[in-house]
């Protein structure tokens, strides 16, 4: 097959080798000047059997090495997938393994296919390649799921705050010296943010106005640049007050907006 038009490429369970893998996923991309993606969807049994050699050179650099033949031997218990039955190859295993420790996928298979380079061995952004694998994109931007870094905070979206919730936060606010706006990488990721909690906001509400209005809509009255410009202030329900005074749903949707931006605030400050 040789379309150039083609934007993506989909794998549907990982290929054999990784020959074949980087050659399905070279169907989308003909045209070097688009931008295009391959995907691979991975069987949760190969999943698992890369998770467990993970996991394993874990427990091998701390355990005596004797222990090691006896578990390398045995099989997975509880896979049914017919991946399990027969060994995966190990360079396709070492690609699900860089996933899930998020380690460029790039440069592994740089060094499969022995591609060499100013910048084979350099990680995505560090290379500069116009679009990251996905180890080095963001995880929060991952349509995939990229495993969530230790410590990230989950900021609650739907629930709707308790009088009480906003009673003991409220208390806790102190003079402090005023925080600083956002540095650019969280901006990008309260933009994310935001733009979800609008989606769901939008989506909680019972009108069929609601459920089909662009999410833009939610910001009506302020704007979504004027709320990242402002983000960091938002830290108390007054600032809230004060700051999106004109916005539509400042009464309906303040209280969960002040949760989520307190959260993510203490979370920008600690990064
Ligand atoms: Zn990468």
């Amino acid at each position: 097959m040789n379309v150039r038009i083609i934007t993506d490429s989909i794998n549907l369970g990982i290929p054999d080798t990784i020959k074949v893998l980087v050659q399905q996923n070279g169907h989308a991309g003909r045209d070097l000047k688009m931008n295009a993606r391959g995907w691979t969807y991975v069987e949760p049994a190969v999943v698992a059997l890369a998770q467990e050699d993970i996991e394993e050179g874990a427990s091998q650099s701390q355990a005596p090495k004797k222990n090691t033949k006896a578990t390398k031997n045995s099989t997975p218990q509880g896979l049914t997938n017919s991946k399990s039955k027969h060994v995966v190859d190990e360079k396709v295993k070492a690609i699900v393994k860089a996933h899930i420790q998020g380690l460029c996928i790039i440069v592994k298979l740089n060094r499969f296919l022995r591609n060499v380079g100013d910048t084979a061995h350099l990680p995505c952004e560090v290379a500069k390649r116009r679009l990251p694998c996905s180890s080095c994109e963001p995880f929060w931007n991952a349509p995939y799921p990229a495993p969530m870094p230790p410590g990230y905070v989950v900021v609650p979206i739907l629930e709707t705050p308790t009088a009480n919730d906003l009673d003991n936060k409220r208390q806790k606010i102190t003079t402090a010296p005023l925080p600083t706006p956002l540095v650019k990488k969280h901006r990008l990721h309260a933009e994310e943010m935001l733009k979800y909690f609008a989606e769901q906001r939008l989506l909680a509400k019972d009108t069929a106005h609601s459920h089909y209005a662009p999410v833009l809509d939610f910001w009506c009255g302020v704007n979504l640049q004027v709320v990242l410009d402002n983000f960091h202030l938002l830290c108390t329900r007054e600032t809230i007050n004060l700051v999106l005074g004109n916005w539509i749903y400042l009464e309906k949707d303040g209280d969960a907006l002040f949760l989520l931006a307190e959260g993510l605030n203490a979370q920008y400050e600690a990064n």
